[in-house]
């Protein structure tokens, strides 16, 4: 199956050049050819798409999401009554809206077995590319430790979704292991505490710099990465020395922390937009009051460091929580990373070029011959206006792996 997809103009996101009157040619699934309409041979058997008011470029990638979370505020008592089947459903939601709002790449942060992905894969339901963490390791009275004061344990194992809480070397290496067994893409650690965890604090660390080395020589040794929580200062610097490759939310960088992460070997995912969901669901009623307050005493900080990185030239790679807000509405932390000084298509490279390199997914975040057929159109031209990337409503168009899975009739 050949499909031509007709555009007004074609982005590409490592160049910044615009083509005008494009076409890209997808055959089973991978582009074949991307580039001016004139010139360009269209098979007669071709499937035509018309999308000759949009502008064309990669799907988007979002390297931190949870698809497995509501999205809708924190709330104890309703977990408590959610069976952990019912829990793993609401990623087919998730991965809906995800897709739809022009993300058709995800790594996933914690919550998503492997059989999420291979669902997606399997066309079980449509849903993004995806890598999975499945588990996010953190210590006794961590930022995933989910055993309350009451001596509750929400933190429901399930055969392939191996439990969160780790302490000491032997028993993060077998862990590690374990969450490889269960399909792992990513390994996912926590070393510091967090915004919406009741027992810990964003600026305090967690786990020893030993137990950071050993998961990520235990992951490197089978070919994966480590990705960590990281807000408090120590809990970077932590995460750098032991090898880590992405600094998930970084509240508190500072030049030392910037310094270590200049060798471009690792990369921020700031997830700007986080605390603010917490803030706005808390303004629903829809959070617990400690979790406000720890959201409303980082969100300057967080945006400081964010900018640090930015004017440092950090890598940054987009990324989201979005689980913390309502799925679908990732695109709104391009606007945020714009406020603090990123230029626009730096922005777009985030969430393409750059996002595909950080987290090594091959064939996304570029429309390059061979890559997968994962475009998205919106009416406009996205670097003028990043506003087109941030609400679901202006993609109008979202194909993955060359197959439409949205079109707005114009
Ligand atoms: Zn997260």
């Amino acid at each position: 199956m050949i499909r031509a997809v007709f555009g007004d103009s074609l982005l590409d996101p490592a160049t910044g050049e615009v083509t005008r009157q494009p076409v890209v040619l997808i055959e089973d699934g991978r582009v074949t050819r991307a580039g001016p309409r004139n010139g360009t041979q269209v098979p007669r058997d071709a499937e035509t798409i018309d999308a000759a008011e949009l502008t064309l470029l990669p799907g988007l990638i979002d390297c931190h999401v949870h698809l497995t979370s509501l999205g809708e505020g924190l709330d104890f008592t309703r977990e408590l009554v959610t069976p952990p089947t019912f829990e793993l459903m609401r990623a087919v939601r998730a991965a809906k809206r995800t897709l739809e709002a022009g993300f058709t790449s995800v790594r996933d942060a914690s919550g998503s077995p492997a059989g999420v992905r291979m669902a997606i894969d399997a066309g079980y339901f449509p849903g993004p590319r995806m890598f999975v963490t499945v588990s996010a390791l953190s210590q006794t009275g961590g930022h995933t430790d989910a055993h309350f004061m009451c001596g509750a344990d929400l933190d429901i194992p399930l055969p392939d979704r191996p439990h969160q809480v780790v302490d000491g070397v032997e028993a993060m290496r077998l862990r590690v292991r374990e969450v490889i067994r269960a399909g792992a893409d990513w390994i996912k650690l926590c070393t510091s505490g967090g915004v919406l965890s009741p027992g810990d604090q964003p600026h305090h660390s967690a786990l020893t710099l030993e137990e950071i080395r050993t998961a990520v020589e235990e992951a490197r040794a089978q070919g994966r990465k480590v990705m960590a929580h990281a807000q408090a200062n120590a809990g970077i610097k932590n995460a750098l020395k032991a090898g880590v490759a992405t600094i998930e939310h970084g509240i508190w960088l500072d030049g030392d922390a910037i310094e270590m992460m200049l060798d471009g070997r690792n990369a921020l995912v700031p997830t700007l937009v986080a605390p603010h969901w917490v803030i706005r669901h808390a303004e629903a009623g829809k959070m617990p009051a400690y979790a406000i307050e720890k959201a409303r005493a980082v969100i300057d900080d967080h945006k400081s460091s964010v900018r640090l990185a930015i004017e440092s030239g950090v890598k940054i790679a987009f990324g989201t929580d979005t689980g913390v807000g309502p799925h679908g509405s990732n695109g709104e932390e391009f606007l945020l990373m714009r406020e603090l000084g990123m230029e626009p298509i730096d922005c777009i490279r985030a969430a393409t070029t750059v996002a595909a390199e950080t987290i090594g997914m091959k064939g996304v975040g570029s429309l390059q011959p061979g890559a997968w057929g994962d475009l998205i159109g919106v009416p406009g031209d996205p670097v003028a206006d990043l506003e087109l990337l941030a609400k679901p409503e202006s993609v109008h168009l979202v194909l993955k792996g060359g197959e439409v899975v949205k079109q707005r009739a114009r």
